[in-house]
């Protein structure tokens, strides 16, 4: 019996998009898949037990790396840990054996409660930052319509209707499901300034276990409030950097702010797990050992997710002079688990020169429209530490 392909995610539930169509899991591809019907969250019972979701789980049943889930299989090769083996770990608030079981016996059929769902609630959010895109942030779905000369996708984002969760089908879907629920993971645009989340709070378990990503900036969200009434909270906090950099990553936001911010956050809800997550990509990397060694102050370990999309921005854009440089600040990096998890990202880049050239278009394009004069070679050479915007 083969479990190399097992991941309990499409027995337990699912994740609705930005849009309010449904995915398997906040990584996987179906959502790019032309060959398959897309569905509404209000049509989830029919999604969940379709031709083509009963087809994906009977193929890793039979050991097949499903094409959906490539963002695992790659990672797993890669010796970086991938979000299936993270659902398996005894982390999460379930028992994998009941899955597993369906599994092993290759049962296509959802027949069990939803037990988890990840939700992203339209695309608000306050911050443009540099790897985002509009789909998940109106500010730069925004920015993007007012420079369509500079950004050519504004117009496949602009008729999508972000609105959805203000509706009555929403209410109903979550007093539908909301009560079975052990596990509820809110991503953005950012959940603190979301209206909608408010909704689904009011409609749970309290003993379900809710995990916010956000991207710090809020402190006095009525959310982190609701949030104290939950027995478990987990609190995902998105810093790819510090200091200038941070500012310009994730823009127009200030890093000192974000500081102040993680402080209060321990202390408004002590008994929340909290956790840093830093994307790892050609312009994190650019100042990555300040940027552990100074957040280690709050956690112990990071979560590291790889830059994938847009594919400019990832490591395959590094040349390699440059990565040579990088891979001498990893060294300087205090915690060694972490730096070795992040060498070992950048080792196993293929470096891509049309990566590179679109790196320098885009770079130079958000200069341009956000009125900025970043430099990437002002971290790269030992000799030109200049000030940075
Ligand atoms: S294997 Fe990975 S991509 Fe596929 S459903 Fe599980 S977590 Fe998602």
């Amino acid at each position: 019996m083969k479990t190399k392909t097992f991941c309990p995610i499409p027995y337990m539930g699912g994740c609705v998009r930005p849009d309010g169509y449904l995915s398997v899991c906040c990584v996987s591809k179906d959502y790019k898949d032309s060959d398959i019907e897309q569905f509404f969250y209000t049509d989830f019972d029919k999604w969940t037990n379709s031709e083509q979701i009963q087809n994906f789980r009977k193929d890793l049943a039979n050991g097949i790396e499903h094409k959906w889930c490539e963002r695992c299989w790659v990672n797993e090769k890669n010796k970086n840990k991938s979000m299936r083996q993270g659902y398996i770990s005894g982390l999460y608030p379930w028992d994998v054996k009941e899955a597993l079981n369906q599994y092993k016996q290759k049962e296509t059929v959802f027949n069990s409660q939803i037990k988890f769902l990840d939700f992203k609630l339209g695309n608000l959010c306050n911050l443009m930052c540099v790897m985002c895109n509009p789909h998940s942030s109106s500010r730069i779905l925004t920015e993007r319509i007012k420079n369509p000369d500079i950004f050519l996708d504004a117009d496949k984002f602009k008729n999508i209707d972000y609105t959805w969760p203000e509706t009555t089908d929403f209410l109903k879907f979550i007093e539908q499901y909301g009560h079975s629920l052990s596990y509820v993971k809110f991503t953005g645009g950012e959940p603190l300034i979301n209206p909608y989340i408010l909704n689904v709070l009011d409609r749970l378990n309290k003993k379900c276990i809710v995990n916010i990503s956000t991207n710090g900036t809020v402190s006095d969200s009525a959310i982190l409030t609701k949030l104290q009434e939950f027995e478990n909270v987990w609190i995902t906090i998105s810093v790819d950097a510090v200091d200038k950099l941070y500012n310009y990553i994730r823009y127009p936001s200030n890093y000192d702010n974000i500081h102040k911010n993680i402080i209060k956050y321990q202390k408004q809800i002590p008994h929340g797990v909290f956790d840093i997550a830093v994307t790892i990509g050609f312009v994190s990397l650019l100042d990555i050992d300040n940027t552990i060694n100074k957040l280690s102050q709050f956690v112990n370990d990071f979560t590291l997710i790889k830059v994938n999309s847009p594919k400019f921005l990832s490591v395959n854009a590094i040349p390699e002079f440059y990565a040579e440089v990088i891979a001498e600040k990893i060294k300087n990096i205090n915690n060694q688990n972490v730096a070795k998890r992040i060498d070992n990202i950048l080792s196993n880049r293929k470096f891509d020169n049309d990566l590179y050239l679109d790196f320098l278009k885009y770079i130079n394009n958000l200069n341009k429209v956000r009125k900025l004069n970043f430099n990437h070679l002002n971290y790269l050479s030992p000799y030109a530490m200049q000030d940075q915007s």
